[in-house]
């Protein structure tokens, strides 16, 4: 039995020096706005794990409305998705993480993005990728305002 999920997320720019992306935290002249720590791409996994198991969204299992959910580690989010997937004896096949942007360029931390992915997720690295694209200068992203990132995931049953 396989389960198919995608996810998509939207993180606006606002003054900052850092954001997060899979969890790691990247040095940046912007920081990305949200009530948690605006991880985009987490966001979109956790989204596209959900999606899978047919369990709405992280919006409501974790509202934004909520104060315990202030700048959390969207880390908190993934590990949960994992666990109620694990719960269902559901596994993760493989993702497919693509994040959309200007900048900053994501070939450089690609690898660390990647690895720090494989680590929470218990996942081989080589079942994990994450791809970078622009929208050529088109669009919000186009104009640096923010960054979107859209996921699949394949989940498979275990027993
Ligand atoms: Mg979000």
């Amino acid at each position: 039995m396989f389960r198919v999920g995608t996810g998509f997320d939207v993180h606006a720019f606002e003054p900052g020096n850092k954001i997060y992306l899979c969890g790691v935290e990247i040095p940046f002249d912007k920081s990305l706005a949200g009530h948690s720590d605006a991880d985009v791409a987490l966001h979109a996994l956790t989204d596209a794990i959900l999606g899978a198991l047919a369990l709405g969204d992280i919006g409501l299992h974790f509202p934004d409305t909520d104060e315990k959910w202030k700048k959390a580690d969207s880390v908190i989010f993934l590990n949960w998705s994992i666990k109620r997937a694990k719960q269902r004896n559901f596994r993760l096949s493989n993702i497919d993480l693509t994040i959309i942007c200007e900048k900053p360029k994501i070939n450089s931390f690609r690898e660390q993005l990647i690895g720090n992915l494989s680590k929470i997720c218990s996942l081989e690295s080589d079942k994990i990728n994450v791809k970078a694209t622009t929208t050529e200068r088109l669009g919000f992203t186009g104009r640096e305002e923010g960054i979107a990132s859209i996921c699949s995931v394949l989940l498979y049953e275990t027993s």
